[in-house]
């Protein structure tokens, strides 16, 4: 199609918006049922990702600790050189003397630990050291997480040696986020500097989808171009710079809607004051920027929870997300190449309303698991953010929804988060819960919408949340809805 909303997505084909990599994060996530379709896989499986809790998640989270209390227990006991050949101080050493590289702005201490002669190497690192210059950052760290088994090499040892990345985009994040790196560390003889070997992202599992927030756009790109706006900083490659600066106005404008949207509803949380936001060209890119999708994703944009400063030591209720980068795929027909400026709005409000929200984001009560959470409240405030606060039935969804309706009957109940991804349902799905959400609002005012939204992801359960914000059980709700939306939709 050319022009208008999309028609009824042919099977497989979801609305413009993906879902984004929530649901909870797998070992946390409820099992997909059996004979589901991938897609639903695929989500559950990103959300496994959700954290770079991917590599750990629950058991390893604990796991890591008692490993990393063992080994203070053991350092405690004088190990000798034989079983700890690379002094963990050594490791510490380097990644202290690496942050003062970048906040002291020197490029060449920031490549001299990486091996010159490994192939590439030290070329991505310059690359890497420049394009972080670039970057607003605050609380810039290198911080050493844990390490594998020793390897004898040559005359001496390898390593390889998780570290996090701990920074915050000044003036946007509400505090520090990490991403984690892999470095292969090399100690020729016993008193050799460290040597640098290999850097990458965390070793992905090819079979599945991870989000490991790895690579970001400085790791991904050569050369990155970044556009800033009061709310937002666009980061995008150096071959997007004409696309950054014709769509920052438009992501400015869905920054400042979304957080007075957000100021209106009164919730009393602290909210990102900008998004980070990066443009690519196609589905193939929207899947490996901060992880890697095992399919090509189909959405057109997505928002991506990075996790806090920490979050491997912190407690049950410690934050799970630290902040949440937006990616926004700027080849997409219908947005952008035969889009219109509100179509594009539309979409960087949507993908901002989940970074909005996402900071609430909690663990189930007394679990290291997160709060489960319903796909119709994520993806409808989205849509409700997305579509500027407007009447919900003036959605460009509501002719293709209308039609499955003809075709299929009046819904007898919201869009569960197992059936969301029904094929050729996807886009109606949106419009349900875009309509739950409208209904909210009519029905008790925006404010207790908002409130609604932000106690679910702060990890209570949907019926007691509309028992103690709305005074109606979860089922009355569900029906006053249906009622409402068979009045609406004749
Ligand atoms: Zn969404």
């Amino acid at each position: 199609m050319t022009e208008g909303p999309p028609s009824v997505p042919p099977p497989g084909l979801p609305g413009p918006y993906g879902p984004p990599p929530y649901p909870p994060p797998g070992p946390y996530a409820p099992p997909p049922a059996p004979g589901r379709r991938s897609r639903r896989g695929l989500w559950i499986g990103l959300g496994a990702a959700v954290l770079a809790l991917s590599l750990c998640a629950v058991g390893s989270l604990v796991g890591l600790r008692s490993y990393l209390d063992e080994r203070n227990d053991a350092s405690a006991a004088a190990l000798d050189d034989t079983y700890n050949p690379i002094r963990q101080e050594k490791i510490e050493a380097l990644l202290a003397a690496h942050t003062r590289a970048l906040t002291e702005r020197d490029e060449k201490a920031f490549v001299a630990p990486f091996d010159p002669t490994a192939k590439g190497l030290a070329a991505e690192q310059t690359s890497l050291y420049r394009n972080l210059s670039k970057l607003p950052l605050a609380d810039v760290r290198f911080k050493y997480l844990t390490k594998g088994d020793f390897r004898p090499v040559g005359g001496g040892h390898e390593v390889d040696v998780t570290l996090a990345f701990v920074h915050r985009f000044d003036g946007f994040d509400v505090g520090p986020v990490e991403e984690w790196y892999r470095w292969t560390i090399v100690q020729a003889d016993k008193d050799a500097p460290l040597k640098v070997t290999r850097a990458g992202g965390l070793p992905e599992e090819r079979k599945r989808n991870a989000v490991t927030h790895y690579p970001a756009p400085w790791d991904k790109w050569r050369n990155i171009h970044v556009e800033r706006t009061p709310h937002t900083v666009l980061l995008v490659d150096e071959s997007l710079r004409t696309e950054a600066q014709r769509y920052a106005p438009i992501a400015e404008q869905a920054a400042v809607d979304d957080l007075a949207a957000w100021q209106a509803g009164g919730v009393s949380a602290p909210a990102p004051s900008g998004f980070v936001i990066s443009l690519v060209k196609g589905r193939a890119e929207l899947g490996s920027l901060y992880r890697t999708t095992k399919e090509t994703p189909t959405e057109s944009g997505v928002a991506i929870p990075v996790p806090p400063e920490g979050v491997l030591n912190s407690e049950e209720k410690g934050p799970v997300v630290g902040a949440t980068r937006v990616v926004i795929d700027v080849r997409d027909a219908y947005h952008f190449t035969r889009g219109t400026r509100e179509r594009q709005l539309n979409l960087f409000r949507h993908e901002i309303g989940h970074a909005l929200v996402g900071n609430l984001t909690a663990r189930a009560p007394g679990s290291y698991v997160l709060g489960e959470r319903e796909t119709w409240v994520v993806e409808g405030f989205a849509e409700y953010l997305g579509h500027g606060r407007k009447p919900w039935l003036t959605s460009e969804r509501t002719a293709d929804s209308r039609a499955v309706i003809r075709e299929i009957g009046q819904p007898r109940s919201l869009p569960g988060s197992l059936t969301w991804d029904q094929e050729g349902r996807v886009g109606y799905h949106y419009w349900l819960g875009h309509s739950a959400i409208g209904y909210l609002v009519e029905r008790y005012g925006e404010q207790k919408m908002f409130q609604l939204v932000a106690e679910h992801y702060r990890s209570r359960k949907i019926g007691e949340v509309t028992r103690d914000i709305l005074g109606v059980s979860y089922e009355d709700f569900e029906k006053a809805w249906l009622a409402y939306l068979k009045a609406k939709v004749r």
